[in-house]
């Protein structure tokens, strides 16, 4: 078990300090949602386009990110902080007001960076030159979900764009020197260990960050009506640590891991519950990394006598 990069040391090493993301809204929807690609969205997505613990949407974006930021101040004394556009797809929307909002995003001195959640498919190559253009003032990062790369379950999730889709828009991003966050969601239904871990394995690839996300099913989603039918499975903490494991083994050293797990809205959570107490989880996983970490250790050892 090698030890991971991890988005806290990453940001001190960019920052110099401990750098929090403030979750806002852009107040866009989604190709997957307003009838252009479908109208009920990803299989997964919940009501609030994945985006449970964002700002509500008001125009005036500075007030957003002053709410955010009351929220957490009590945690961070003088840090840093990234607007981060987390629900639906951020660049979903006319340049020019992406220009608005995103330039707004970036004005207060507290704001080192922009965070933009969005699809490859709505990267058009104006919104790169925006996006080009911001990054010189401030640190630019795209997070794009992709999932997987398999073609069967991409259907099945109604993703809505081609693993090629992918492919030009990362290119296109990492061109214009953007940072590109892809994620990778772990048991999908009908997915091996084996599939999970190609899906990561090409992430790494194309990825300055990778997050990997335990799925959820929550409340009011189609993939709640294939649960209650039994048509899969949540997986257990232990089998869930474990992929996790393996996939870090295999992402390049100099891939920042963004995460290691999702909280999903304890409202709206109907499996697995073990993921609603986040901190025990993560405790878990520490756990495990380090008994693994140990284990590998005492190989070497045994091989070298
Ligand atoms: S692309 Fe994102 S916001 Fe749109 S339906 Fe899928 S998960 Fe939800």
């Amino acid at each position: 078990m090698k030890h991971y990069y991890s988005l806290n040391e990453y940001y001190k090493n960019k920052y110099g300090t401990k750098v929090y993301k403030l979750s806002i809204s852009g107040g866009m929807t989604c190709p997957n949602r307003d009838g252009t690609n479908g109208a009920r969205g990803c299989i997964f997505c919940s009501d609030g386009g994945s985006g449970e613990f964002a700002e509500q949407f008001c125009q005036d974006i500075g007030a957003q990110l002053e709410n955010a930021k009351k929220r957490v101040s009590a945690k961070i004394k003088d840090g840093k902080y990234i607007a981060y556009f987390q629900p639906y797809t951020n660049t979903y929307a006319p340049t020019d007001y992406l220009r608005r909002i995103f330039f707004e995003a970036i004005q207060p001195n507290y704001i080192v960076g922009l965070s933009i959640a969005t699809r490859p498919d709505c990267l058009e190559d104006d919104k790169i030159e925006l996006l080009k253009e911001i990054n010189v003032i401030k640190p630019v990062s795209v997070e794009l979900g992709l999932q997987t790369i398999h073609s069967k379950t991409a259907e099945y999730i109604r993703r809505g764009y081609p693993l090629s889709e992918y492919e030009n828009a990362v290119k296109k991003l990492l061109e214009a020197g953007i940072e590109v966050v892809t994620h990778i969601i772990i048991g999908l239904p009908g997915e091996t260990n084996d599939m999970i871990l190609d899906s990561v394995k090409y992430a790494g690839r194309f990825s300055d960050g990778v997050k990997l996300q335990l799925l959820h099913v929550l409340k009011n989603t189609d993939l709640y009506e294939e649960y209650k039918k039994g048509a899969f499975e949540t997986l257990t903490l232990e089998k869930y640590t474990d992929i996790v494991c393996r996939a870090i083994e295999l992402l390049p050293e100099n891939v920042v891991i963004h995460r290691i797990t999702g909280d999903g809205d304890k409202r709206l959570l109907v499996s697995p519950l073990w993921s609603a107490n986040k901190k025990k989880v993560l405790n878990y996983m520490n756990r495990e990394f380090e008994i693994r970490k140990i284990k590998q250790g005492s190989k070497l050892i045994e091989k070298k006598t």
